[in-house]
């Protein structure tokens, strides 16, 4: 068997953009030092299966293919602005800061997108870049949300100009919306975003109706969630139900993730409760496509969990065993989010007309009224706030979520022993095997691991949720036999009469 590799982007931070003004501020060069260390400490630095790709920095015209000129010359003249000058420009746009370094870091960031990317799609192997300043908030006239340039648009804008991507999913995991990248490839052709992102109903930054399920963006498809405290179980039904059904519709040949690590459990800006192996579950879905899978940093300010989330990612991209996740009955806030995107698009596309079809079949509601789910408002405008905005949580409070956090890590050291992860997610399936989607026609579904456990959950655990018996994934949980006879009656519908539907 041949090695397996992953290629990997660290910025050195050579020099350090961090907001120049004495403010309290949760996106710091701090951020990346943890992560540096953490790889470090775990050897993964020097790791011989990671190959490291040089850094550069990204050209105006590369910028352009996204951004303004307007907007690239202005972040570029901040280089040899003095600090108030600096804050005064930042006052133009929403939350942003920059420094003397920022134009440099900005363009280095943006050009390790881009390589990561390209590396990526040539070699069909994955790859991950730990880089700031952040992207997914950038919006093609203007920085936002501590973004300069939206380096992931600017990544698949380049693979396809180039030929090495015909069509490319951007899946956004970060905590807050990818208001920014839903700008940016509006205008593109062949490339679409999934956003899951905290909502409240548009009462959470950056309060915007478009960041909702109904808009008209064509390339988009937001995952609000409408309530914090979400876990890693909530986060795998979004894959399982919308997003590997919409990656095996619209079949791109390479995959770019957005990932922010701001749901991460202790987390300031998120209030949820993802863990690292939810990071890394997530990302080893994504690679069970067998679609190439880039992976790009973006938020994430609970330092521990930070560190620790980057580990299990990187882990995860070397097809290391993920650490198990506890899967829970469909929370009803995910359920709400779930069949408004298949009340409103499942007629769009023919996997999730197969998938409406499936749902009817046991005995799921269909319809659900379009009602308003944005009850949010705009209170900001220029000149936007500098300074003040974030204030940390207190010690005591830190100290309780870096137990916890501990505690899951220390979890994981007996992994190996307890548990066979393989049962549910595995890389030793062959593609073919995992392949759940729509071939001439016919719906067809894999007899791999993958795709077994995602059907499973798809009808027993998610949208029949009486039918868990225990929250943890143990086969015994499950009633296979049943649930096979129930399949194979879906020959008698017309509908599936033609469908090839492998033995499961
Ligand atoms: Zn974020």
């Amino acid at each position: 068997m041949t090695e397996k590799r992953v290629f990997l982007i660290m910025d050195q931070q050579e020099e350090r953009h961090d907001q120049p003004w004495s403010s309290y501020h949760i996106e710091t060069s701090k951020r990346l030092d943890v992560i540096y260390e953490r790889l470090q400490t775990t050897g993964l630095l020097n790791d011989p299966r990671i190959e490291h790709l040089p850094r550069r920095e990204a050209t105006e015209q590369e910028i352009r293919g996204v951004h303004t000129e307007r907007y690239v010359n202005d972040v570029k003249a901040t280089e040899t602005m003095i600090e108030e000058q600096q804050e005064q420009f930042c006052s133009k746009y929403e939350d942003i800061f920059v420094n003397f370094a920022t134009w440099k870091r900005a363009k280095l960031a943006a050009a390790s997108a881009i390589d990561l990317v390209t590396s990526v799609a040539i070699n069909k192997t994955p790859g991950i870049a730990f880089i700031r300043p952040p992207g997914h908030h950038a919006m093609p006239d203007e920085g936002c949300g501590f973004c300069i340039f939206n380096n992931v648009a600017i990544a698949a804008k380049e693979a396809l100009r180039s030929g090495l991507a015909k069509k490319v999913m951007i899946v956004d995991y970060d905590v807050h919306a990818a208001n920014g990248t839903q700008e940016c490839i509006e205008s593109m052709e062949n490339v679409k975003l999934i956003s899951i992102h905290r909502y409240e109903n548009g009462t959470f930054w950056p309060n915007m109706p478009q960041t909702g399920i109904y808009h008209n963006y064509k390339n988009t498809m937001n995952l609000p969630l409408n309530t914090i405290g979400l876990n890693d179980s909530d986060y795998f039904a979004l894959f399982t139900h919308i997003i590997l059904p919409s990656i095996y519709d619209f079949q791109p040949d390479l995959i770019i993730i957005s990932s922010g690590f701001d749901a991460s459990l202790g987390d300031p800006e998120g209030y949820m409760n993802v863990t690292p192996a939810g990071f890394a579950t997530m990302v080893r879905l994504l690679q069970n496509t067998g679609v190439p899978v880039a992976a790009i940093l973006e938020g994430g300010y609970f330092l521990d969990a930070l560190a620790a989330d980057s580990e299990w990612v990187l882990r995860a991209l070397l097809g290391e065993q993920v650490p198990p996740i506890q899967v829970e009955p469909l929370n009803p806030f995910i359920a709400d989010t779930i069949s408004r995107i298949l009340a409103r698009d499942g007629q769009k596309t023919s996997f999730f007309r197969k998938l409406q079809e499936l749902r009817k079949l046991f005995g799921c509601k269909l319809s659900v009224e379009e009602s308003r789910d944005y009850k949010g408002e705009r209170t900001v405008h220029p000149p936007y706030e500098t300074r003040g905005i974030y204030t940390p949580f207190p010690e005591e409070k830190i100290d309780g979520f870096k137990e916890q956090l501990n505690s899951i890590l220390k979890s994981y050291e007996s992994i190996e022993k307890n548990c066979d992860i393989s049962q549910y997610i595995s890389q030793d399936d062959t593609v073919e095997e995992n392949f759940l989607g729509i071939r001439d026609g016919k719906l067809l579904i894999g007899n791999g691991k993958a795709v077994k456990r995602f059907v499973e959950l798809l009808f027993i655990s998610s949208l029949n949720p009486q039918h868990v018996v225990d929250n943890s994934f143990d086969d015994a949980d499950f009633d296979l036999i049943k649930f096979g006879d129930e399949l194979k009656d879906l020959k008698n519908i017309p509908t599936f009469q033609n469908c090839a539907i492998f033995q499961l």
